[in-house]
């Protein structure tokens, strides 16, 4: 795997949250949209210093030494950290079951309508049982919402089978008991134990995929060698919050067509910095959910620490 040189002193602990632009070139645009003063929790690049990086890389074309990736994907982590310290699961869930059922369902449709279908099937099926006995039909018309009902009712209703049979009606908390059962792949397992269990795993999905390339962390497509290979790199209790963060960072600045990289807090630690627009007004337009303009609401909502359920009973839509 060849990697780029990192940036100057990527590795060097973070003195806390960089803001060059608010002394040297005014407020940023992320942040003049969100209508208030610069927030400190997002570190504000140096387009200067995000340019330099890539204009070096681009001139020297030097492996980075594993040392120096290792240190740079932790700055990344710790800089993800700072600009999303809300970043949780987006599935709504009450137990290891819910998260489970959630987590199946959410295939080919959105975290959003998930959580909207998810809390009448919990309360008319609360346990695998119920739901495995259930008329077929009306999980079908429940489900029917997220698409592919019939496929997702059939799913939900064998796993609910599978873990009354073999499992005492309870989740098992290891891998390679979730993994066997049905729909249950190694990414779901994953975000079960991480986020249910808090056994360390990492959740490699699209986002996670494309960004852990995006970063020159890896440059393997293959989602269990992307989990292996970006896991060595950090501590394994670092796995599910950094699973979170690039999930966040992915949905919200570093899209998959068109990456917001001069908004990007991470823009001088990444290789890649240039593959959307640099120009910081075009890059702002970019911006998702609670970064997007007209969203402050919902962002200080974040910051203050309130739950997703809290923030949709206030009214705030959680989409992008
Ligand atoms: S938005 Fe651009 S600079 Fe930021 S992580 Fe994505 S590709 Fe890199």
């Amino acid at each position: 795997m060849t990697q780029p040189e990192p940036t100057a002193d990527p590795a060097q602990p973070s003195a806390g949250p960089v803001s060059d632009l608010s002394a040297e070139h005014g407020q940023h645009p992320l942040h003049r949209r969100q209508g208030g003063p610069v927030p400190d929790h997002v570190r504000i690049v140096d387009p200067a210093k995000a340019r330099a990086g890539a204009a070096r890389r681009a001139r020297t074309g030097r492996a980075e030494t594993p040392l120096a990736l290792k240190r740079r994907a932790r700055r990344i982590n710790q800089e993800l950290g700072r600009a999303y310290p809300y970043a949780v699961a987006e599935l709504d869930f009450d137990s290891p079951w819910q998260l489970l059922v959630a987590t199946v369902l959410s295939a080919q449709t959105t975290d959003v309508r998930v959580n909207a279908t998810t809390p009448a099937l919990f309360e008319r099926w609360p346990d695998p049982r119920g739901l495995a006995e259930a008329e077929r039909t009306e999980v079908e018309e429940m489900l029917r919402p997220l698409g592919f009902y019939r496929s997702k009712a059939r799913s939900a209703q064998g796993l609910a089978q599978a873990i009354e049979d073999e499992h005492d009606g309870q989740v098992p908390g290891r891998l390679e008991d979730l993994v066997k059962l049905p729909g249950v792949g190694r990414k779901t397992a994953n975000v079960v134990l991480g986020n249910a269990f808090d056994v360390p795993g990492i959740t490699v999905d699209t986002h996670f995929g494309r960004l852990a390339r995006r970063f020159g962390w890896t440059g393997q497509e293959d989602p269990v060698k992307v989990e292996h290979e970006v896991g060595a790199l950090f501590e394994p209790e670092d796995w599910t919050d950094l699973s979170h963060r690039l999930v966040y960072h992915g949905r919200r600045i570093c899209h998959a067509k068109r990456p917001a990289c001069g908004v990007c807090p991470v823009a001088d630690l990444c290789p890649s910095y240039g593959l959307g627009p640099v120009e910081q007004e075009a890059a702002a337009q970019l911006l998702a959910y609670e970064f997007k303009p007209g969203r402050e609401d919902l962002l200080a909502g974040y910051m203050e620490g309130r739950t997703r359920r809290e923030l949709r009973a206030a009214g705030h839509g959680l989409s992008a």
